[in-house]
């Protein structure tokens, strides 16, 4: 059971109370027991404000198919609250700890995102506490629509989302999957704008696309279908691992809850670099340790402390530069970027993800063209650095590729940008005009300064 309306306004109170009490002479940060953050500052900088009581689903309207959520509430939670009604958000990050907040404020994207855009596309309607202190309820048609459009991209520096009213589509028990190979990036891209715009894979409806790009160029495109019934269903939560799958079972079935989920238990592929898909390693690895947020809190402790970083020196290995990102393309530049980054930086896999603005109107912060057909390249690695490089040398690299092709970088892991090209990328003239209605004195930090410095 969650909270009641009743609960979450006295919760809303009792924050408001916190935040004015906070020091303002610090900068303020959440404190929250998840992160999915790949900037790895101190752990206890700042004053945090404790944002507990917000976690959990109020209520689902099963008829209206909207819910209204805390802001902090988990997807894992969200979707189990949802399936239970037959029903999904219309878009589910793939790792269990994301909440709804983090992707609103700081984008989101998942294989439905072809058909539903982005995570805050299917937003009604925010509460919000702003940086100066206020709570306010932010739709795309009142007097606070500036700040409900600006929300996407603002990665907590306008305010926090305490309450959203939610979209939710009807789901399917059951995802089939197909995975189709292809062995080179214009057939590749080409099958994806196809599958995109018509929405069919011969005689099936195209409800989810990614696709997942190998060594030596391999790559599939993965088409899920919603069905009623299956012949089987695969369990990728134990011994085998999801992303191995494409090459070894062309057609595949999930429970929608797994499908949801198929990512998150080896991180995509990361859990590798744990020994974690070792088969006697991943025996003894606790079932419920084998999640994303297990894995990102090992990552945290390594690069906080330094330690890969230390033996590699000891054992006389070249300097690494972590590149783990997520940058958007336009679909017809696909092949070209994709080229690039295999040439140039070298990380495989790469996960493919396709996308398409719901809305026909940009988001101010995020400005992706409305109609054209993006896709996301995710990568989460890192390369070792040669001689006379520089630290951001293959961030930078890509930084700069992204642009010329008239792509957009998500800003969750680290940002190389100097400032003017920075605010050039993420519209600073309409930041700055939101930041100075919502948080005149400052005491959230600003977008530019949180995301690279
Ligand atoms: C390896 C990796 C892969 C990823 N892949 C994907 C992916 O495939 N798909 C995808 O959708 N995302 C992906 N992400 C990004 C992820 O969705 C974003 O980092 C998201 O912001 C994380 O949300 P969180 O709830 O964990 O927030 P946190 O990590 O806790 O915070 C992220 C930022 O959002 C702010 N924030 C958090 N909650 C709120 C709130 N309620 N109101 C306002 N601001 C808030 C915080 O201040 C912070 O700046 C990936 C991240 C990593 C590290």
């Amino acid at each position: 059971m969650g909270p009641s309306v009743e609960d979450h306004a006295g919760a809303v109170r009792a924050l408001k109370a916190q935040y004015q009490a906070l020091p303002r002479t610090e900068p303020v940060r959440l404190a929250k027991r998840t992160s999915n953050l790949f900037r790895f500052g101190r752990a206890d900088a700042g004053p945090g404000l404790d944002v507990s009581a917000f976690d959990s689903v109020i209520y689902v309207d099963e008829t209206e198919r909207t819910a209204q959520v805390q802001g902090m509430v988990t997807y894992e939670r969200l979707v189990d609250e949802t399936l239970r009604f037959g029903l999904m958000p219309l878009v589910v990050p793939q790792l269990k700890t994301i909440t709804i907040g983090g992707a609103v404020a700081g984008l989101g994207i998942e294989s439905s995102s072809f058909r539903n855009g982005l995570p805050h596309e299917s937003v009604l309607e925010l509460e919000i506490l702003t940086g100066d202190g206020r709570v306010v309820t932010a739709r795309p048609d009142n007097e606070h629509a500036e700040l409900f459009r600006s929300f996407p991209n603002s990665y907590g520096t306008l305010g926090y989302a305490l309450r959203l009213t939610i979209e939710l589509e009807p789901v399917q028990p059951y995802v089939r999957l197909r995975h189709r190979r292809f062995d080179n990036a214009a057939a590749c891209f080409a099958a994806l704008d196809e599958l995109c715009s018509t929405g069919r894979d011969g005689d099936a409806r195209v409800d989810f696309l990614d696709g997942t790009v190998f060594h030596g160029r391999q790559m599939y495109l993965t088409i899920g279908t919603f069905t009623d019934t299956a012949p089987w269903t695969s369990d990728y939560t134990g011994q085998e691992i999801y992303y191995r799958s494409p090459s070894r079972r062309p057609i595949d079935y999930l429970t929608v809850r797994d499908y949801l989920w198929r990512w998150d238990t080896d991180w995509f592929w990361c859990s590798r670099a744990f020994g974690a898909q070792h088969p006697l390693v991943r025996r003894l690895w606790p079932r419920r340790y084998r999640r994303s947020d297990v894995y990102h809190r090992i990552v945290g402790f390594d690069r906080r402390h330094g330690l890969s970083a230390r033996l590699d020196k000891v054992r006389g290995r070249p300097p690494q530069e972590a590149v783990v990102q997520d940058v958007e393309v336009p679909v017809r530049q696909g092949p070209e970027f994709l080229d690039f980054f295999l040439d140039e930086v070298g990380i495989t896999p790469v996960w493919l993800c396709p996308l398409r603005l719901r809305d026909p109107v940009p988001w101010p912060l995020y400005p992706l063209k409305p109609d054209d057909l993006y896709v996301n390249f995710g990568f989460w690695s890192s390369v070792a650095r040669r001689p006379g490089q520089a630290a951001d040398f293959h961030n930078r690299l890509i930084e700069a590729r992204v642009d010329a092709l008239g792509g957009h970088k998500s800003l969750y892991s680290t940002v190389h940008y100097p400032r003017e090209e920075f605010w050039e990328l993420y519209n600073g003239p309409a930041y700055a005009a939101v930041k100075g209605e919502y948080d005149p004195d400052g005491r959230l930090p600003d977008l530019y300064d949180k995301c690279v410095r």
